[in-house]
């Protein structure tokens, strides 16, 4: 974890919330899941990398959305996955 050199953060204006308490792609396949992130390019909201799929961190990757936030109530951070940042807001 570092706090160096990620330029991804400063694009992000509003802070996108989950819609639902789910990861949209575990519902699909009938899935579990452990934490959430939400897709802060699209708002999709997606499992952790402690999950069994990690779906955000798969999407991150396939559409090039480098930024999520936290899903879990109370936290309030960004992670970038590219450069492997962390951010609070
Ligand atoms: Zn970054
Ligand atoms: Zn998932
Ligand atoms: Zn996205």
């Amino acid at each position: 974890m570092s706090n160096s050199v990620c330029g991804h953060f400063e694009t992000i204006r509003t802070v996108k919330h989950a819609r639902a308490r789910e990861c949209d792609e575990c519902v699909k396949i009938g899935s579990a899941w452990l934490h959430l992130r939400t897709c802060q390019s699209c708002g999709v909201t997606l499992c952790c990398d402690s999950s069994p799929n990690r779906h955000a961190s798969k999407h991150a990757r396939s559409a090039q959305h480098p930024v999520v936030a936290s899903a879990e109530p109370g936290e309030r951070w960004l992670y970038c996955y590219p450069d492997d940042s962390m951010a609070e807001y």
